[in-house]
């Protein structure tokens, strides 16, 4: 059977191009002089998409290695921690912070809204006497993009190292590193680069280097050490074997995200659209406010589980769409619309294909999603 249409806020569909480039032949990545070349490159291009100057690495992990890199490098035992918690990742970078010896402290907003910068700065004039601050950007599961522009300059201010999981919004959202001061910064290959999933890249400032290379106790890992790092181009030295093939590819994925006109708008628009077809067709967004572009979260409605959805989207339409998990666990249905998938044809035939499950299982809705969706766009 031909492999499902995967309309799923990541993995993300991956181009031809994409395939073709990791599909070229090898050279050993740990002795070439040329692959030293092609991965400073590579991470050019990365600093380009990012806007910064701050120096880029990519590891061999997904998403989630970048997340607690960070945190096993800044963080040493009893370092104060400040969890930005209103999402389920927010949440879950304070137990990466507890792994490595932090005490913790969360700042708590509301699951369906995205971060409220004049209470963060309230809460911050109590209390700010913190070594760092973790963010997420885009909260994959409620759909979510949290000012992430204006909460890095406010930690910057208080002193406070900022570390943003920007892994679904990078490649979709706007995102400027050294404009909102961003000190460290991550994303993932697999979501709006929509390239193989297994690697992770991040920005690093002077501000978080300093941190990282000025700690009184060692980093507590060898995988997670953003500090052997430091001198790699110098040496000529990887701390192991890079995973050649898919770097080919993330370079191949950046290339094609920067040769395109406006990457940036054609998620607003599509966004926009998606949104537009729910609304109207009288389903619920699970967001009140901050709606991602890269990512809709939209409320199960009464009388129909995510299961029965998705069957029947699986059986019938060969289109993979996403649940969620924890506590929005078959609350929720998600349509990515990210990278290889923001484009309007899949979207056309994913709310189709939701069109007629909705009223094959006699759920109603006020006219079709798909009609709305072309309306708007
Ligand atoms: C996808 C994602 C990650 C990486 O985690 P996975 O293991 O790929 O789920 C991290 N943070 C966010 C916000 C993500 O969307």
């Amino acid at each position: 059977m031909k492999e499902p249409l995967i309309m799923t806020p990541g993995p993300t569909e991956i181009h031809e191009e994409i395939r073709m480039a990791m599909a070229r032949n090898i050279t050993n990545p740990d002795l070439d002089p040329n692959f030293f070349e092609y991965y400073a490159e590579t991470c050019n291009k990365l600093r380009k998409l990012l806007n910064t100057e701050n120096d880029v690495l990519i590891l061999d992990g997904e998403g989630i290695l970048g997340l607690e890199a960070a945190c096993a490098s800044v963080i040493e035992p009893g370092d104060r921690m400040l969890c930005i918690d209103n999402g389920i990742f927010g949440k879950g970078f304070g137990d990466f912070g507890k792994i490595y010896g932090a005490e913790v402290v969360y700042f708590k907003g509301d699951y369906r809204s995205a971060v409220d910068v004049n209470q963060l700065e309230e809460f911050l004039e109590k209390d700010n006497d913190f070594k760092l601050a973790t963010v997420v950007h885009c909260e994959t599961p409620s759909g979510i993009t949290n000012p992430v522009d204006r909460i890095c300059p406010l930690l910057r201010e208080h002193g406070i190292i900022s570390v943003v999981d920007s892994v679904s919004a990078i490649g979709g959202e706007p995102i400027e590193v050294d404009n909102w001061q961003m000190d460290i910064a991550l994303g993932g290959s697999q979501k709006c680069l929509s390239a193989a999933p297994g690697l992770t890249f991040l920005s690093i400032s002077e501000i978080a280097w300093e941190a990282i290379l000025n700690r009184e106790t060692p980093i507590g890992s060898f995988y997670c050490n953003l500090a052997i790092w430091k001198d790699w181009y110098e040496e000529k030295w990887f701390p192991y074997t890079q995973p050649i093939s898919s770097i080919y590819g993330l370079d191949c994925a950046v290339d094609r995200i920067l040769g395109e006109d406006d990457y940036i708008e054609r998620h607003k628009k599509i966004a926009n659209g998606v949104r537009k077809a729910i609304v109207e067709s009288g389903l619920e967004l699970y967001p009140i406010d901050g709606h991602s572009n890269t990512v809709t979260t939209v409320l199960i409605p009464e009388g129909i589980t995510f299961d029965k959805i998705n069957d029947r989207m699986i059986k019938e339409h060969n289109i993979m769409i996403a649940g969620a998990f924890d506590y929005l666990d078959g609350k929720v249905l998600r349509i990515g619309h990210m990278g290889e998938n923001c484009y309007e044809e899949k979207i056309y035939i994913t709310l189709k294909a939701l069109d007629e499950t909705f009223k094959a299982h006699g759920i109603e809705i006020d006219g079709s999603m798909h009609k709305h969706f072309v309306d708007t766009i």
